[in-house]
């Protein structure tokens, strides 16, 4: 039986990926060594790097103007390292509140000694996300957004057009949408929504915000990492090699563009499906819709646990929605197929036929 993976992280992966990391795997480029162990010093590894760190400058087309870094430590480290090298000059950063992942960037921010962090919190009736104010006039080093929110489903599909420096967890919509790279300051991704395994995190920084200073440690510093090639210190060698593998298949199918173009219409079928379903609902107002993990739920706990069991048993697996959530939450990552929705839209219909009646 074919397994469709909805899981929000670690996620779904190319098969084609996954096939290349199984025949790679026990000589790397014939070198007689697994890339698991070859030195970070070595040729084979300043190679690999150098051309992921291409790859991905071509897909998203992101100039020299910006560092690319692929470090240790997830999102969650990130939480804590944008402010340390971000919040160099007024000591003031303002925080989106757009959910879990954005409090936890505010909770990490508010530990930093000195810094003042401010919170624009949805106040807006029948809005999930906060609004972005577009005249901010006071002295920020940083707007702080979470582009794509997870385990809402909710989505900034577009920077705030807003005079201040931008700076963006998109760990769960990189590479998902197009964005431009412009429009930000810094971006972070971890790798294992979008782009690969767990253990890499991507950093897109502006090198004209980039500091000399004293962190509490240099594999956090941007600056060292940048003049290192993310080789400060061991590097997730592994990591960055698969994530390289993810950006030639994404590059074969055509760049962002084209993925974009499958994942909306992989999200408005299944929307479309929710939104004429008697059983099934999703809450978002259409602007805010996330078409990277599309959330929804009956009305009743005992039914939605009942569908996650049913569509395990049939090959449709981790659709459980984040525990302080509920619910059900299909990530529709860029490695899903178009086939794994439908099938997924066919389970739906058919416990609907046999549900109706609630
Ligand atoms: C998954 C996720 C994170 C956390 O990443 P870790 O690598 O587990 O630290 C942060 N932000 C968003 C939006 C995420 O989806």
């Amino acid at each position: 039986m074919t397994v469709y993976n909805f899981s929000a992280g670690p996620g779904v992966m190319p098969t084609e990926v996954i096939n290349q990391i199984r025949e790679d795997l026990p000589s790397y480029k014939n070198s007689g060594m697994s890339v698991m162990e070859i030195s970070h010093r070595s040729p084979l590894y300043e190679d690999l790097e150098l051309e992921a760190e291409q790859d991905l400058r071509d897909l998203m087309h992101i100039g020299d103007d910006y560092a690319v870094l692929f470090l240790q430590g997830g999102g969650t480290l990130q939480f804590t390292s944008v402010p340390l090298n971000l919040a160099t000059n007024y000591h003031k950063v303002r925080y989106a509140n757009s959910g879990y992942f954005s409090k936890k960037a505010i909770e990490a921010a508010k530990r930093i000694q000195g810094l003042d962090v401010q919170v624009i919190e949805n106040d807006e009736v029948g809005s999930k996300l906060p609004t972005i104010p577009t005249t901010i006039d006071d002295q920020l080093d940083y707007l702080y957004l979470t582009t794509n929110n997870t385990i809402e489903g909710t989505t900034y599909h577009q920077a705030p057009n807003v005079n201040q420096p931008l700076a963006v967890d998109m760990s769960s919509n990189i590479l998902a949408e197009p964005y431009n790279v412009n429009d930000f300051d810094l971006i972070f991704a971890g790798a294992q929504k979008n782009i690969g395994p767990a253990g890499m995190t991507v950093v897109i920084v502006k090198r004209g915000k980039l500091v000399e200073q004293q962190l509490l440690s240099d594999v956090m510093d941007y600056r060292i990492e940048d003049a290192k090639h993310s080789s400060f210190n061991t590097p997730p060698v592994f990591n960055t090699y698969a994530a390289g593998l993810t950006f030639k298949w994404l590059k074969k199918f055509g760049g962002v563009d084209a993925i974009y173009q499958q994942n909306l219409e992989q999200a408005a079928m299944l929307y479309d499906f929710l939104d004429n379903s008697k059983v099934f609902h999703n809450d978002v107002p259409l602007a805010e819709r996330s078409i990277t993990n599309p959330v929804f739920k009956t009305d009743s706990k005992a039914l939605d646990q009942e569908f996650i069991a049913q569509a395990k048993e049939h090959g449709l697996v981790n659709l459980g929605g984040h525990r302080i959530v509920g619910g059900m939450r299909t990530s529709l990552y860029n490695a899903m197929p178009t086939a794994g929705v439908k099938k997924l839209i066919e389970e739906l219909k058919q416990f609907e036929l046999t549900h109706g009646g609630k």
